[in-house]
């Protein structure tokens, strides 16, 4: 499958960063396709002008509708008979996830990406797509950028690397933090020693056993030393799961 990534922007250029690495070698390998858009190319005036003073007052300035109306209804419509997934992100949206990337990895083969910038994008614009597409607003997290670009990178980039094929060794997605519940276990390499820093005996053992289980409870230890919530949350679900199973 080929993932379908569009992407509307007053920055195009900010986007260059998905030519590189893992994910611009998943477009070389056809497993991946972005489309990078300049908002203004749907403006009419000499100044292409996208934002305007907000109506109500207040500080900043707004997108307007026009734009944005004339960019998504050509965008949309350019793969006739499939339907994409609008995603908006924003600092008031859902908060974005390793499971809300895995869901839009499997379940979604277009996503549409809106880049807001000043204070946001008129609702209007919300309400007239989300009656025609799915349409979700999405958070990085609790702090507020300056654009949906650097989102937009972080968004890709997480839902990209899940689509079967663009990680070479699909086992090393397994293990990793925010997959089943808990962050990843300390990771070592070679030398044995460094500046006097000794990597855990276990691990040179050979004993495929004891290595493990040494990183089941380094996974949890980590875990309720850094994320107490995530752990909350990891054992409240194998209490249920250990429940259905009586
Ligand atoms: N006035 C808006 C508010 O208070 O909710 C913030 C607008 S912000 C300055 C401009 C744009 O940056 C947003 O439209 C959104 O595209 C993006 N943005 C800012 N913070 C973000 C976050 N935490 N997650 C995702 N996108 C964000």
């Amino acid at each position: 499958m080929t993932l379908r990534v569009d992407v509307v922007t007053i920055f195009p250029d900010y986007l260059a960063p998905l030519e590189l690495s893992l994910i611009g070698k998943a477009q070389r390998d056809g497993l991946l396709e972005v489309h990078v858009h300049d908002l203004r190319d749907w403006t009419h005036d000499r100044h292409r002008t996208v934002d305007d003073t907000p109506y109500g007052g207040g500080a900043g300035m707004v997108m307007r509708p026009e734009p944005w109306g004339e960019a998504l209804d050509e965008v949309c419509r350019a793969l006739p008979g499939r339907t994409p997934h609008l995603v908006v992100p924003g600092p008031g949206g859902d908060r974005f996830t390793q499971e809300v990337a895995y869901r839009l990895a499997t379940e979604d083969d277009w996503l549409v990406f809106l880049c807001g910038r000043y204070e946001g994008i008129d609702e209007r614009v919300y309400e007239e797509f989300s009656a025609r597409y799915p349409l979700s607003v999405l958070s990085l997290g609790d702090y507020v950028l300056n654009g949906g670009e650097v989102a937009v990178l972080a968004m890709t980039e997480a839902i990209a690397r899940l689509v079967p094929g663009v990680i070479g060794n699909a086992a090393s997605l397994v293990e990793e933090s925010h997959t089943g519940g808990l962050l990843e276990y300390p990771v070592y390499t070679k030398p044995p020693v460094w500046r006097d820093h000794e990597v855990p005996p276990v691990l040179l053992s050979g004993h495929h056993g004891a290595i493990a289980e040494w990183r089941d409870q380094q996974r949890l230890e980590r875990t309720a030393r850094r994320r107490p919530d995530l752990l909350e949350a990891y054992e409240a679900q194998q209490r249920r799961g250990a429940d259905d199973a009586t």
